[in-house]
């Protein structure tokens, strides 16, 4: 049976419903109000995606001691050269704007201190403490005004409902094909300008941190839509994981850096102190310094489940209790005693600093095609700041809200390319024309275990190209397998395959990028290239069309060995 899709129009069209997402929804209802607003999402608008698991908090230079080159200069470090500087100027400087615009007109309340000032407490990679925060709810409390805020407005939603391919039209884009998950109906959006805001999100490691409505789909979209995409091999890892099991979803979630900071022990499977070994920052060394030494230290004395264990009772069990209460009591329900006791952890995939490349004001080499948030590529090179997250996905989210509601102002709808979106429907529609039965949860266990062992935190070349040969055989197997349920409405072993589709399609990508970067920088560490490499000769993988080029940084505020701070004084 052949599939039709319905349409509708929009001015503007927005994928993805987390911090980047509405703050473009808010920031294009307000500059034109009598626009047409539509936000899509897999999951219900406010509840799903990232920003809400936000705990830590929002990096912002508020305090008169701190300064925007102070924020910028950590940034460029932190992201050991490679960030874009024009990129990464924009975030520093926006987020001072960005997160008063959330307090003062957006109605969130952050923490403050005895004398009515912000709060701002102390992140690892950080020269000053910034971090904005609302207790460990920080992305709660922000996710619910901004998703208040969106109903109390003119503003359409798609809910349930899953972007599957850009459709081009004559010189630039015409609009987004999606699955109404609840249905099983296709549409076809038509919009004059649409935002990718999906999340990136590395959830095709064995443990991962995002939220499970992530699965890489606007980078894959991008990627077969033509765009190129940077930075992909820098997949950020958090050291402490929750290791439960495999029969829960708990498994892989953050413990979070608190722990380490305030003085808490990692041990092995012997239950042996091990950090002081590779680090004399020990447990207070950054993530992917703390995480390469336990990746090691696991595969020669790993607890019971294959990870490590965390040990806070020598700090005192009631000052744990009392200092990390929603920590403890997350530990408890899942049988362990976080204050008294060992807990078993992992380093788990965190974030994605690559993405699709763009221009500060957010748009993409294909015309009418935005992006922001963990989509895009560029601001923080080959390592994120903690806090620099939600800071990048807001400030670059209100960025795209404005562009795009100037450019669609003498823009018209563009027609789709003819059998575009037949084509597309015909890719989703695959595992019910083909006939060999596959096991779809057998094919993500293999991306898992592929991904954690070869494209890992520890990686080289005879693992990265025996990862490509393992991806290549899982999405042959997806693109030649059918699926035993065969109903559209409300499949999710249909979703689960197309998520799957979109997770091989980055991976490749993730390993081809990590294959050509022949030195070990930020979150990426090859042990046939363990050295940093040149920083002024620094470049950055850019891939397109199946091709991977390394192009040069541009240093275009401040070059290695110097700081802004210097040149500012
Ligand atoms: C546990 C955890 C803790 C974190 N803590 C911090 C922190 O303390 N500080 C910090 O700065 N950063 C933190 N981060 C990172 C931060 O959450 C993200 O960088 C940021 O929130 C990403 O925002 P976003 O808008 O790009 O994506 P998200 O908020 O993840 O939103 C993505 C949206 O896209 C939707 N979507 C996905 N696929 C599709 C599709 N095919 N079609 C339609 N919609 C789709 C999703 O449903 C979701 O609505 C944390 C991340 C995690 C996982």
């Amino acid at each position: 049976m052949v599939q039709e899709a319905r349409t509708l129009d929009t001015d503007i069209l927005i994928l993805g419903a987390g911090g980047a997402g509405l703050f473009a929804a808010l920031h294009a209802h307000k500059a034109s109000p009598d626009l047409s607003i539509t936000v899509a999402v897999k999951g219900l608008l406010g509840k799903c995606g990232c920003t809400r698991m936000v705990q830590g908090g929002y990096n912002v230079a508020l305090a008169n001691e701190d300064s925007v080159e102070r924020h910028f200069m950590d940034t460029i470090e932190g992201g050991k050269w490679l960030p874009d500087q024009e990129l990464a100027w924009k975030l520093v400087v926006l987020a001072i704007e960005r997160i008063k615009e959330l307090e003062n007109e957006l109605g969130c309340f952050f923490d403050r201190n005895p004398d009515g000032t912000v709060h701002q407490k102390a992140f690892a990679g950080q020269t000053f403490d910034r971090t904005v925060h609302k207790g460990d709810l920080t992305g709660i409390e922000i996710m619910n005004r901004l998703a208040e805020q969106v109903w109390a407005r003119n503003i359409d939603r798609l809910e349930e409902c899953r972007a599957v391919e850009l459709i081009r039209g004559k010189e630039g884009i015409s609009g987004v094909l999606f699955i109404d998950m609840r249905t099983g109906e296709y549409v076809f959006v038509r919009a004059k300008a649409v935002l990718l805001a999906t999340g990136g999100g590395p959830t095709m490691y064995k443990y991962h941190t995002p939220s499970g409505d992530k699965s890489c789909d606007g980078l894959a979209m991008a990627l077969r839509a033509g765009l190129p995409l940077r930075d992909m091999e820098m997949v950020q890892f958090h050291p402490t994981g929750l290791l439960a099991g495999t029969h829960t979803r708990m498994t892989g979630t953050v413990l979070e850096e608190g722990l380490r900071g305030a003085g808490g022990h990692l041990l092995n499977g012997a239950k042996e102190r091990f950090m002081p070994r590779y680090d004399p920052l020990a447990e207070r060394a950054t993530r992917d310094f703390v995480s390469r030494a336990m990746f090691l230290e696991l595969q020669k004395s790993p607890s019971p489940h294959g990870g490590l264990y965390i040990s806070m009772a020598h700090l005192g069990p009631e000052k744990v209790a009392r200092e990390f209460k929603g920590m403890v009591e997350r530990c408890a329900d899942c049988g362990f005693d976080l204050a008294g006791g060992l807990v078993e952890v992992v380093p788990t995939a965190h974030y994605m600093m690559g993405g699709v490349e763009f221009a500060a004001d957010c748009s993409t080499a294909l015309a009418g095609l935005f992006v922001a948030g963990e989509d895009s590529g560029g601001v923080h090179g080959a390592n994120r700041l903690g806090g620099n997250g939600v800071a990048n996905s807001t400030v670059f989210g209100a960025v795209a809200g404005d562009t795009m509601a100037a450019w669609v102002r003498d823009q018209g709808f563009r027609e789709p390319e003819r059998g575009a979106i037949e084509a597309a429907i015909a890719q989703c529609e695959r595992p019910f024309g083909n006939s060999k039965r596959i096991d779809v949860e057998d094919l993500r266990e293999r991306l898992y275990e592929t991904m954690w062992q070869k494209v890992g935190i520890v990686r080289d070349a005879a693992s990265l190209e025996s990862a490509l040969v393992d991806l290549r055989g899982i999405e042959a197997e997806l693109a030649a397998g059918a699926l035993a349920d065969r109903q559209r409405a409300f499949n999710l072993t249909w979703h689960d395959w197309l998520n799957l589709v979109s997770l091989t399609q980055v991976s490749k990508v993730i390993a081809t990028a990590a294959l050509a970067r022949r030195d070990s920088r930020g979150a990426h560490y090859r042990s046939d290239f363990p050295d940093a490499g040149s920083l002024e000769q620094s470049a950055y993988s850019s891939f397109k069309d199946g091709v991977l080029a390394m192009k040069p940084v541009v240093f275009s505020r401040v070059k290695p060995g110097q700081s802004l701070l210097k040149n500012a004084a």
